[in-house]
């Protein structure tokens, strides 16, 4: 164990190859058309590694893979698949260390978070999974479920392994067979979960692992052998996933973008919530689709929060995220922060009053400020947009009334966060509030057993707990 007080993580002892295959019928395999991709540290912008990058042959290839050793694993029993499944939690956990630095490698998020958020998240879902492969008879009672067949498995790059987790665990519990597509800028812990996943012994084919950007996504999509596609992404790439296939027997789930509100009422625990705002927005650089983006202060205390929120803003630290002290890390790519600069801009140019506290920031790499903006409303863009990074839109309201209103104005509803000592009116804002997950005085919280999943334009579908059984079974 470590303590925020000793030096930058160390690379030296990490592994890392030159370059990554694709992990095909259980093994490593050079893509058909021999093309390669750089991924990249964007605290410094060089080179890590090549990573293969999967054709539509490559695509096919691996589902072929899938779909014959799909009757195998689907026959086994339920506890033989549970013992590879609760066999990869343990792996993750051994190698816990190693995940945490290339995560924070390859993404960019502090080794704070890798290490205790999202690996042990990773490691605990596949075990919360390997628990229910043999009990599936009490999760769906007197309705026999059975696997869809291949599922394609497309995830973001915010949180790569625990969404890796979030995809495998319960379809492989549940039986069917996979194939998965991490996000073209942060493969390499799908990669090194490719090993664990060989190191497990787990029967040929029926985990595959390949690599490439948007176009190897779409081949995943439009491969007429794949039985379901679990996407999770930006609303955009959602929006065309669902258009493709339309009119196709394939199911689908869809975990989207957010716009999340956190509602400090004049009863709160006035630092506690202030401590939570931070945490709902720049936590991970606000690459959360839950991210608590928009700040809704009850006018009373609306001066005291902000002031005490800038003041906290002041004390956090952005730079190297190999660094335990690191509160904000690098922003995952140069496309992002030129995202996130042009929604500044917008917000600046809309009439918000922008606050940033000075930051000093390392010379290479993608940076941003942790960002307020005053003086804004319901309609400007900043407040309405998915924005991906650390901004966050701050909004004041009068009556419990008005807060739901504008709460739920957004074509999004992922996620809301509510601070007051009063649990009647937490209760009484989560039948309210259109948002998957509504938490009361806490944010940004995941646990295996909890479902997650969006309503409107964030998606549908659930993942985590007995709901993220369901999307992988039919009924006969
Ligand atoms: P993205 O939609 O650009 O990419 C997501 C994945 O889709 C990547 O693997 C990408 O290569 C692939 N892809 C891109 N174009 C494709 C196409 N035409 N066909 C098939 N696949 C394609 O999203 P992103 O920028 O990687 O991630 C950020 C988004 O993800 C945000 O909107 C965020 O809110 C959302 N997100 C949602 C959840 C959730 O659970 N609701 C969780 C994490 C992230």
């Amino acid at each position: 164990s470590w303590t925020y007080d000793e030096a930058p993580e160390s690379t030296d002892h990490i592994q890392i190859k030159k370059q990554y295959e694709l992990y095909i019928d259980g093994e490593f395999t050079k893509p058909v058309k021999n093309n390669y991709f750089d991924t990249i540290n964007p605290s410094n912008g060089k080179k890590i590694a090549s990573i293969a990058e999967a054709s539509s042959e490559d695509v096919d290839k691996a589902v072929k893979a899938a779909r014959k050793a799909f009757k195998g694993w689907a026959a086994l029993t339920g506890k033989e698949r549970g013992k590879y499944i609760f066999r990869i939690a343990r792996l993750i956990q051994e190698r816990a260390r190693e995940f945490a630095v290339i995560e924070s490698l390859d993404g960019g998020k502090p080794i704070r978070e890798s290490r205790d958020i999202d690996i042990p998240l990773a490691a605990n879902h596949f075990f919360y999974y390997a628990g229910w492969a043999d009990k599936l008879e009490y999760a769906f009672p007197n309705r026999n479920p059975k696997p869809l067949g291949v599922v394609g498995q497309i995830i973001p790059w915010n949180f790569p392994l625990l969404m890796a987790a979030w995809k495998l665990a319960p379809a492989l519990a549940t039986g069917n067979t996979v194939v998965l597509k991490p996000a073209e800028t942060t493969s390499l812990t799908a990669l090194k979960l490719a090993e664990i996943i060989h190191e497990s012994g787990i029967p040929k084919g029926v985990v595959n692992i390949v690599t490439g950007a948007g176009e190897t996504g779409a081949s995943i999509v439009n491969n007429p052998d794949v039985n379901k596609i679990a996407f999770t992404g930006s609303t955009g790439v959602g929006k065309y996933i669902q258009k493709a296939t339309a009119g196709t027997n394939k199911k689908l789930t869809l975990e989207l973008g957010g716009k999340g509100a956190n509602i400090i009422f004049e009863d709160a625990a006035i630092d506690q919530a202030v401590e939570g705002i931070v945490n709902a927005i720049f936590f991970n650089q606000g690459h959360v689709c839950c991210a608590g983006s928009r700040l809704f202060v009850q006018e009373s205390v609306a001066d005291l929060v902000i002031e005490k929120l800038k003041r906290r803003m002041e004390t956090l630290i952005v730079g190297d995220p190999l660094d335990k002290n690191t509160d904000i890390g690098a922003i995952n790519s140069k496309k992002q922060l030129q995202t996130i600069e042009n929604y500044i801009k917008i917000g600046i140019n809309e009439g918000g009053e922008i606050y940033q506290p000075t930051c000093e920031f390392p010379k290479q790499g993608n940076w941003c400020a942790p960002t307020l903006f005053l003086n804004v409303s319901q309609s400007h863009r900043i407040v309405q947009e998915e924005i991906f990074g650390p901004v966050l839109a701050v909004q004041t309201f009068r009556t419990i009334d008005e807060v739901i209103e504008k709460a739920n104005n957004t074509p999004y509803g992922l996620s809301a966060g509510v601070w007051t000592e009063k649990g009647s009116k937490i209760f009484h804002l989560t039948q309210k509030l259109n948002a998957g997950v509504v938490w009361g005085n806490t944010f940004n919280k995941f646990d295996a057993t909890s479902p997650f999943g969006g309503y409107k334009e964030s998606g549908f579908g659930r993942e985590g707990g007995l709901h993220g059984l369901k999307p992988y079974v039919k009924f006969e």
